[in-house]
Formats: structure tokens, C-alpha cells, sequence
């Protein structure tokens, strides 16, 4: 009989195939006495650190994919901080030795990013995989990491580490399966874009023997154990689909019938828009504020200048939307003090960070406005967080002021939603940001994965507040994209364009997928899909009817 481990969607597709489990970290420190010789414990730790560092900088140097590159070269640069020295120093000379030292060091960091709360602490998973790789060299262990097989494979891990998944060769892991880690982790975000089928937050898989036959299923998120010969052959049926779907899926997004719907990346900074410029029809959400993070100051008008000029040249006489600084909550800018908050996803953050720092807005939309001046780029500018219709208008007023001549918001925030009305007014367009409106209108902290099922974009909620969005758009002639994670699903999509949603923008390796759902699909179709999910009263029965009625091979 098959049985369903329950864990949550990583990356979409579904695969058979059997499993191995990653080799598992060093737990055994050994004594924590006093070491004989402090210098020796101590020369000891710092040539562990430096192997490690050199090992991470070496696959950051081999890694083909760019994102993988970043994230070792980051962890590389972890290994070696100095306050982190500081406390393994400290640690060892106050009576203990290296393995105990390190290990209390890297929790204490640890403790620090979690209590940063999101993107940060989403960087505490990267300390313990440093800390076991130093561990396992203080003590002479192998590194904890892949395992070797001859045949192709479905890997089993705690969660796993970005050197891990720099080495994944996609042509022999079939399937990824996480015990811990939630849908934004290292290891989903890695799958997605080496489209490889991913179950995250699957605790059941501890359970599953070495080489035994399963069924990872990434579009519904469970693990299935003794796969039925049905299942097998409907897994080798939505395979064979997306093979089909990913070659043929070229051009602009289009219904079957011709009905435009924008398909459009979401990019963070040049390397992106490098990798998605070429199959796409734009930037749909230009995430402005990674060129702020992890720095000591605010970058200059001339600096953002340059860094805006980048992305738009990629992109040449298409549309860049260029979203202002969303800082805050879990994108806490050092250089910009605001002060401890109890609850940052409703603290001071996106536009309104202007409260406190309103210089720092409008140096940006001058920095973009030149750069749009210079270049031939159709440059969008876009606020975030922003709540009323009064900060609506004032951010629209601010950026026309500056001449920039198409200004919009993000809806994200319920409040603005339910007067989009209003809203519509007073801007040039709207971009739903899924993420975080799912967030605040279930009231379920989107870096909580054990909440995933209330932040699934199905909820009925969402959707009928989309709704609410969309008709205000309609009425007011203006367009409404969704620039949210739910984009990049290829069925959510159909949906979505069905509501009246006139542009998607996404992670660029969900384009081709979403772009052969829309082919696949009259506008006509859409509306009917959008009209079961706004009547379903339950997110996985949304999911579910509009699966079927669809008639595509993605749950
Ligand atoms: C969103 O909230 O949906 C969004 C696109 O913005 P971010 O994920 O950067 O908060
Ligand atoms: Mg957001």
C-alpha cells in the first residue's frame, strides 16, 4: 500500500527513484576538558577554519550556477570572521577545547541570525553547515556531505548546505527531499532553478530505508513510499509533459488564443537580469535593495545610478520595474537605524522606512530617474508596504515630480487591497505582491514553514482579495501584475490571468513552465479556473479542481 509522507512543495515535477541519505555530521566532541597545550587546541581550530574556507572558495570557483557561486563565496567569508575568531579564542582560552569552542561560537552567531528573524535566519543554516565541515576536520572525520552512486537517486537530508548543492549533478539526483528547511530555503531555491522536483519540511523521510524505491512529488509536496505501478506511470506521464512543455516554450506569454499576458523576471541586481534577459519580456520586480544590504553606509546617487543603468541596458526598450527600497523586517539595514522592534514584518519597513528617512526615497528616484534618462529602457518605478490611499498618491506624486512617469505600488498590505478602488485613482498601475499579502491577510509569518498550508496562494481568501485588486484595476484602466512567488505557478497562472491579472513576474526559471500553461489554456479557460478557485472553500480543493478541470499533469 503507498504511504503519503506529508512535507511541503520545493520545486515542481514529481520523479521516482531510490533514495540515499547525505552522510551526517560529527555529534561526538569528545570530552569538554581543559585542552593540555591552549595554543596547539588553538592553531588547531584556525587551520580547520582555513580548510574549510579554502574548500568553500573552491566550489564557489567551479560552481556553473551562479546563484550556488554567491552563496559559498558568502559562507567562505563566514568562516573566517573575525569576531567569530574572537569567541573561539576566547572559548578556548577560558578552558576549552577546539571542537567544544567552535561548536559554542557558531551557536552563539547562530542565535543572533535567528533572532534577526527571516532572511537572516534563514543564514543561521548556513553556520552549522561551516561549523559541522570544522568539526569534522578538527576530529579527522570525513566532511559531512553527498553521498557516491553509481545510479541515479532521490537524496534524503537534513536540509542541505550550499556546498552540498553546489555539487548536486542534476543528472543523477532525481529528486531532493529535506527533512527540515521551508519553501525559501537554499535547497528549494537551488532545486527550482536546476529544476529538479523538491519536498521540503519532510520529518517522515528520517524514516525511509537506504535505496528504498519512492515517489517525490514536488507539485503536492509529500514523499510517497511504495509507489503503486499507477502512480509510477502517471509520475513518467508528468515528466514526459514538462520535458515537452520546457522545449517548446519560447516568445511572449499568450493564451491559445492570443490573450497578452506579460511573462516578466524578478531580479535582485545585473548577474540576474543577465539570466533572464533572454527569455523574457521584461523586469516585473526589481529588488532595489540588495544593493543596500550587508553594507556600512547608503550607496551613493552616482553608485545607484550605475547599478540601476546595468539592469536596464540588459534589457534594452523593454520594461524594467523598478521597486524602491524595501528594507526592514527580514531585510534589516545596518547603515539605516530603526531601532528594535518587536514584531519587524509589522514594523517599520518597505515605504515606510520614509517616516524615519525620507532623504533616503528621494536620492533613489533621482539615481533611477537619471539612470532611466540615459538609457532606452521603459523604466516603471514601484513603492512597497504601502497602506493607505494616501501614501499611495504621495509616493506617485513623488516619483512623477522626479519624471518618472509611470509610478505604481505594491499591493501587499490587506488595507490597500480592500480600497483598491480608491487606489486605482491615484496610480499608474498596480504589482500584487503575493508573498507577503498571503502573510498578512492569513496572519501567518511567511518564514514559518510549519505554516506553509495557510500561506499556500490557494487560500480563498487570497484569491478573492486578488479579485477584489484586479476589478478595481479594470474599472480604473490600469494594469495589475503579480510580481508574488504564486506567479511562477504554472497552474496558480492560469488563474491568475483568468482574474484579469495583465502580467505575471517571477524567479526567470519558472518562465518557460508558466509560458506553456498559458499557451495550453483560451482566456476564456482561465476565467473558468478563476471562478473554481474563488468559489472553493478550502485551499487544496482549489488546488485540486482547478488541477483537473485544467487538464494538465501538474497537481
Ligand atoms: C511579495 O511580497 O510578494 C514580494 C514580491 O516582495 P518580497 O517577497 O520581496 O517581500
Ligand atoms: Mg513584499
Amino acid at each position: 500500500m503507498p504511504e503519503e509522507l506529508a512535507g511541503v512543495p520545493g520545486a515542481p515535477g514529481a520523479v521516482a527513484g531510490p533514495v540515499r541519505h547525505m552522510t551526517d555530521a560529527v555529534n561526538d566532541l569528545g570530552p569538554a576538558e581543559p585542552p593540555e597545550d591552549p595554543e596547539v587546541e588553538l592553531q588547531a581550530a584556525r587551520d580547520a577554519l582555513t580548510e574549510v574556507e579554502m574548500l568553500l572558495e573552491k566550489r564557489s570557483a567551479e560552481a556553473t550556477n551562479k546563484d550556488v557561486a554567491e552563496i559559498l563565496s558568502a559562507q567562505a567569508m563566514m568562516a573566517t570572521d573575525p569576531a567569530l575568531w574572537d569567541k573561539i579564542a576566547a572559548a578556548v582560552s577560558g578552558g576549552l577545547p577546539a571542537t567544544h569552542a567552535v561548536t559554542q561560537a557558531f551557536e552563539s552567531f547562530k542565535t543572533l541570525l535567528e533572532a534577526a528573524g527571516g532572511y537572516m535566519a534563514e543564514r543561521a543554516a548556513d553556520l552549522d553547515d561551516i561549523r559541522t565541515r570544522v568539526v569534522a576536520s578538527l576530529v579527522g572525520s570525513p566532511m559531512p556531505g553527498l553521498p557516491e552512486s553509481s545510479e541515479p537517486f532521490i537524496l534524503v537530508a537534513k536540509d542541505l548546505a550550499p556546498a552540498d548543492t553546489s555539487r548536486l549533478d542534476p543528472s543523477m539526483v532525481l529528486g531532493l527531499v529535506t527533512r527540515e528547511g521551508g519553501p525559501t530555503s537554499h535547497t528549494a531555491i537551488i532545486a527550482r532553478s536546476l529544476a529538479i522536483p523538491a519536498v521540503v519540511s519532510c520529518s517522515g523521510a528520517a524514516g525511509i530505508s537506504e535505496g528504498e524505491p519512492v515517489v517525490v512529488d514536488g507539485d503536492r509536496g509529500v514523499v510517497v513510499r511504495s509507489p503503486d505501478p499507477g502512480l509510477l506511470e502517471d509520475v513518467a506521464r508528468r515528466a514526459e509533459w514538462m520535458a515537452n512543455a520546457l522545449r517548446s516554450s519560447t516568445g511572449p506569454g499568450r493564451t491559445s488564443d492570443g490573450h497578452a499576458v506579460g511573462l516578466l523576471a524578478n531580479v535582485g541586481g545585473i548577474k540576474d537580469a543577465e539570466v533572464s534577459a533572454a527569455d523574457s519580456e521584461g523586469v516585473g520586480l526589481f529588488r532595489t535593495e540588495f544593493l543596500f544590504l550587508d553594507r556600512a553606509e547608503e550607496p551613493s546617487v552616482d553608485e545607484q545610478e550605475q547599478a540601476y543603468r546595468a539592469v536596464f541596458d540588459a534589457f534594452g526598450e523593454r520594461k524594467v520595474v523598478v521597486r524602491t527600497l524595501d528594507a526592514g523586517a527580514d531585510k534589516p539595514l545596518r547603515w539605516l537605524d530603526l531601532g528594535e522592534e518587536m514584531n519587524p514584518a509589522l514594523g517599520v519597513r518597505g515605504v515606510r522606512t520614509q517616516r524615519v528617512r525620507a532623504d533616503v526615497l528621494e536620492r533613489q528616484l533621482e539615481a533611477v530617474q537619471r539612470a532611466a534618462k540615459a538609457s532606452e529602457t521603459d523604466v516603471w518605478v514601484m513603492a512597497p508596504m504601502i497602506t493607505t490611499v494616501g501614501e499611495a498618491a504621495e509616493f506617485v506624486a513623488m516619483a512623477h515630480d522626479q519624471g518618472l512617469s509611470r509610478a505604481g505600488v505594491m499591493v501587499e498590505v490587506p488595507a490597500l487591497a480592500v480600497c483598491a478602488d480608491d487606489a486605482a485613482e491615484v496610480v499608474d498601475f498596480f504589482s500584487i505582491g503575493t508573498n507577503d499579502l498571503s502573510q498578512y491577510v492569513t496572519a501567518a509569518d511567511r518564514t514559518i514553514g510549519a505554516l506553509s498550508d495557510l500561506l499556500d496562494h490557494w487560500q480563498p481568501a487570497l484569491v478573492r482579495l486578488i479579485r477584489t485588486i484586479t476589478d478595481a484595476a479594470r474599472s480604473a484602466s490600469i494594469p495589475a501584475s503579480v510580481c508574488g512567488e504564486s506567479a511562477g505557478d504554472p497552474l496558480f497562472a492560469l488563474v491568475l490571468a483568468g482574474l484579469g491579472i495583465t502580467s505575471l513576474s517571477m524567479a526567470p526559471a519558472s518562465l518557460p513552465l508558466v509560458r506553456a500553461s498559458l499557451a495550453r489554456h483560451t482566456i476564456d479557460d482561465c476565467r473558468r479556473l478563476a471562478e473554481l478557485a474563488l468559489t472553493s472553500d478550502d485551499h487544496q480543493l482549489a488546488r485540486s479542481s482547478v488541477a483537473e478541470a485544467a487538464h494538465l499533469p501538474i497537481r
